[in-house]
């Protein structure tokens, strides 16, 4: 890579300091609580749904090792016997709910293994997982089976037992290609062991492979990031995913933060992380991706769909398995036992593992759809008039005016369009739209 001649970054220092910043739902999962978690076997007992796509989500809690900007609960010492009573558990929790009159006789219409690292498990354990998870809810038919993977977990054999469970959505946890940032960031692993896996991966003919990087992670500079764009460009991926980095509480670096007592975390600030996702959006579009959302840049967008996230932003129902895992049926959202111990308890004892759950109003879903979707950069006011009778251009008007006059995008006639500026803040502005009793950060008022 050529030595950067001018810096990227032109906006005033915007500190980044602890708290999360993504939106990755709505309403706010602080307004999730257990009074409503029998909601979900309310919704259990409906007949099926007719037109609702379901998706089936695995979580497998299990990593080699805790990144020190990782907030999810994440376990690096469990033993074979133990991460087989934990599948265990996850499928016979899956079998209950398969069992109900609301999701029996569905087929999966999209899969997904998050966590977390779901390569950490073995191929046997891989093969017996999906076996027996095709067994309750069928794959025939499903558009897309997503898998995440850390590139340090996938050895040649890992990566054909992948495919051969049906895998057509590899995501890699690449991060960066700089060896000093993965390991002062506390990754497990390296850059030799991406270039490897992807290739490999490449050569078993994955349907489509992303890349995740993240932008802004410690110790990372302007040339750094110029380099793991280019290395990331080099191996053309499907698509490319960029999340700015974000430092939430229950993280190793804010811990550290807190002992020392700063407020401002040891990472880039904000402006110059969108630099450094516009700088990688450019030169992914030169290289002729096309960027389809606030965090993605992709090859073919004829051919590579991200099926998972776009059924989910329009409202499917998602059957969610394992611990911490977060769910949607029908309406309703829940989220399972956070920890592995009263998790295991709950399913053990025939009780659901749900920790707490949110009805919905169509209000509610409408605001939804419409903040997640506005990621993408494009959203259409008839689709949402016919959809919920409701039209966000009065209802969002003095939000649309405040991006207007802030010069993040435009409404043209139906189209309500974010620039990139906009785009690459677009978590930020979302907030705006939450409705008066979720709303926290409002600037227009
Ligand atoms: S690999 Fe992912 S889930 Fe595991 S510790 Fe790192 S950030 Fe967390």
């Amino acid at each position: 890579m050529s030595a950067p001649t001018e810096s990227l970054i032109t906006k005033k220092p915007e500190a980044t300091e602890a708290g999360n910043y993504f939106v990755s739902n709505y309403p706010p999962f602080s307004f999730w609580k257990p009074d409503y978690v029998p909601k979900v076997a309310e919704i259990l007992q409906q007949p099926r749904p007719d037109g609702v796509p379901l998706g089936v989500y695995f979580h497998i809690p299990f990593c080699r090792k805790r990144c020190h900007f990782c907030y999810f609960k994440v376990y690096t010492d469990k033993n074979a016997a133990e991460i087989r009573a934990y599948i265990n558990a996850g499928l016979k929790e899956m079998e209950t709910f398969a069992r109900q009159p609301y999701i029996a006789g569905r087929k999966a219409h999209f899969v997904y293994f998050g966590g977390g690292t779901p390569s950490y498990l073995s191929v046997p354990q891989l093969q017996d997982l999906s076996s027996r998870m095709k067994d309750m809810v069928p794959w025939d038919e499903a558009e897309e089976v997503a898998f995440e993977a850390e590139p340090g977990t996938l050895s040649e054999k890992k990566l054909e037992g992948i495919r051969e469970i049906g895998v057509t959505r590899l995501s890699l946890g690449v991060e960066h290609f700089d060896d000093h940032i993965l390991e002062s960031n506390g990754r497990a692993h390296r850059s030799g062991e991406v270039d490897k896996a992807y290739r490999f991966a490449r050569s078993l003919g994955f349907e489509h492979i992303n890349i995740d990087l993240i932008a802004g992670m410690m110790n990372e500079t302007e040339e750094k990031w110029r380099y793991a764009v280019g290395r990331a460009l080099e191996l053309a991926p499907d698509a490319l995913t960029i999340y700015q980095m974000e430092v939430p509480y229950n993280t190793g670096i804010y811990q550290q933060m807190k002992a020392e007592g700063k407020v401002t975390a040891p990472v880039a600030d904000w402006p110059t992380k969108r630099a450094w996702v516009s700088y990688a959006f450019d030169e992914f579009t030169k290289a002729g991706y096309t960027v389809t959302s606030a965090y993605t840049a992709v090859k073919d967008p004829n051919r590579i769909k991200f099926v998972y996230r776009d059924s989910l932003w329009d409202g499917a129902d998602l059957l969610s398995c394992g611990v911490a895992s977060f769910g949607h049926l029908g309406g309703v959202h829940y989220q399972n036992q956070a920890d592995v111990g009263p998790y295991m308890q709950a399913v053990d004892a025939g009780t659901p593992p749900i920790f707490r759950a949110y009805p919905t109003t169509k209000e509610e879903r409408f605001v939804r759809e419409f903040i997640l979707k506005l990621k993408l950069g494009r959203v259409n006011a008839a689709h949402y008039r016919a959809k919920y009778g409701d039209d966000p251009l009065v209802k969002f008007a003095p939000q649309l005016a405040y991006i207007q006059s802030e010069g993040f995008g435009r409404v043209d006639g139906d189209v309500v369009e974010l620039n990139r500026e906009g785009l690459l803040q677009v978590d930020r502005l979302c907030h705006e739209f939450f409705l008066p009793q979720h709303k926290q950060y409002a600037r227009y008022t």
